[in-house]
């Protein structure tokens, strides 16, 4: 099966367990034994920014891997200390919010046009990465309506101020009816709601290529870090420009 390496962890003196997240299955933990050997055939394809084709035998319990080969190998985000951390970044995030024996077909898909992305890139937007984790959160069912009030569906206006209302409980924006008010509202302008709809919906070339100020990419990050948080229940963290 397809499968991308999440992690790897020592185990005893030559083996490792690799944490694998996987088209037909989601994540998967199997074991590879002899892999930290020099003359392991499987180890130099275990490399986070390669799509591998693996066997693996065992059962829903117990993986053991079999073979390990290279589909395609994303060889330039390697050369390059941005990409490397910020697939570093995707891919430990990953390993701590994807269930294991869960397929997420769409979020693999996803995954590996991103990896495919950042290797044909010559610069890579941080910013991709707000994108990265909006999108995860619709592809695990948290979708957030940003068109009509999540409430009563219908066309949601800016107040006096210019300003939207959203509200994380609710799931989406909302209109400013008396009925329709939430507790936990926050309220972002239009500039920041048009950047919302395009972490959403556009693809990974556009997002790339977005110009943004500064304060309002730490609006953007602030908010998609209080969604993560909200709705996955552990804490975001942020990631660090050097
Ligand atoms: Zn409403």
């Amino acid at each position: 099966m397809l499968a991308v390496v999440l992690a790897r962890k020592n185990f005893r003196e030559y083996d490792q367990f690799i944490t694998l997240f996987s088209a037909e299955s989601g994540k998967i933990e199997v074991l590879a034994k002899a892999v930290k050997k020099i003359n392991s055939k499987n180890s130099a394809h275990l490399e986070p920014c390669f799509l591998i084709e693996v066997e693996v035998v065992g059962n829903r319990d117990f993986n053991l891997l079999a073979k390990a080969e290279p589909i395609e190998v994303f060889k330039n985000i390697r050369l390059d200390l941005t990409k490397i951390r910020l697939v570093n970044y995707i891919l430990n995030f990953l390993n701590k919010i994807i269930k294991p024996n869960h397929p997420e077909e769409a979020l693999f898909s996803t995954l590996v046009g991103f990896l495919a992305f950042s290797h044909e890139q010559e610069n890579i937007n941080l910013f991709l990465i707000e994108a990265f984790i909006f999108k995860t959160l619709c592809h695990l069912g948290f979708y957030q309506e940003l068109n009509k009030c999540v409430k009563c569906e219908q066309e949601i206006q800016m107040n006096k101020q210019g300003e939207y209302f959203f509200s994380l409980s609710s799931g989406g924006v909302l209109c400013q009816q008396v009925e329709c008010h939430a507790e936990d509202v926050v309220k972002f302008d239009s500039e920041i709601w048009e950047l919302l709809k395009n972490l959403m919906n556009k693809d990974w070339n556009f997002i790339n290529n977005l110009q943004i100020n500064s304060e309002d990419k730490e609006k953007i990050q602030v908010f998609v870090k209080n969604i993560g948080e909200y709705y996955l229940g552990f804490s975001i963290d942020v990631f660090c420009e050097v």
